[in-house]
């Protein structure tokens, strides 16, 4: 049995539970940042979600020594040129909550008919070895954007995300649902399969 262990860097126990889960299964210890006592948070200033995952995966691989796991998501609206993208947590100002961001993004719409009110969520999950490889995958999930928020489930812009293939917001879908269709199920998925690969290839050895 290998004792190798992975970093999983996020200061939200939520997210580290889903993914310690997804990752049980293999040779490997995962641990997150309140376990090793970091509590910094690196300044996201990449202007891709790729950037800003590598950004992380890397900051956290040199600060422990560990195999590091870090993600960057948001949403891509297209008749906003990809906007909020890298800056889905910060659009319209800081402070404001999710409900007020989804406002800001529906005003900015205003208007927009639906044809051109396509959107996706993208999520990139990169991976940092402390010896400076790196590797990333992507998941995505396309939709369009609603005219009014639908739903109580999810977080940010579930409400006023529409996802063709079930006929329902993401707001409306069950967690459980959510989970298996999800931009970041996707890239996390891949890099599961990633990291099984590397494993097997003598990765931490
Ligand atoms: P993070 O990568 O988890 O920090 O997410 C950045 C931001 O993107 C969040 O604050 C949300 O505004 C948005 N976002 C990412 N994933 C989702 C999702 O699954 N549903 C709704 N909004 C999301």
């Amino acid at each position: 049995m290998n004792s190798a262990k992975l970093l999983v860097a996020t200061h939200n126990p939520g997210k580290a539970r889903e993914y310690a889960r997804l990752l049980a299964d293999l040779p490997l210890a995962v641990t997150w940042l309140a376990d090793v006592n970091i509590a910094d948070a690196v300044e996201e200033t990449g202007a891709t979600f790729t950037e800003n995952a590598l950004l992380k995966a890397r900051h956290y691989a040199e600060l422990t020594g560990l195999l590091t796991w870090a993600d960057d998501s948001g949403l891509e609206v297209d008749a906003l040129g990809g906007e909020p993208g890298v800056f889905s947590a910060r659009y319209g100002g800081p402070g404001l909550s999710d409900q007020q961001r989804c406002a800001v993004l529906l005003t900015a719409l205003n208007g927009t008919p639906e044809p051109q009110r396509t959107a996706r969520f993208r999520c990139v999950v990169a991976l940092a070895h402390p010896d400076g490889r790196t590797w990333t995958t992507t998941g995505a999930v396309e939709g369009c954007i609603l005219t009014a928020p639908r739903g109580a489930n999810g977080f940010g812009y579930d409400p006023v995300f529409f996802v063709p293939a079930y006929a329902a917001s993401m707001a409306e879908l069950p967690a459980a649902v959510k989970n298996q269709i999800s931009h970041r199920a996707i890239a996390a998925a891949h890099a599961r399969r990633l990291l099984a690969d590397l494993l097997a290839g003598g990765l931490m050895e």
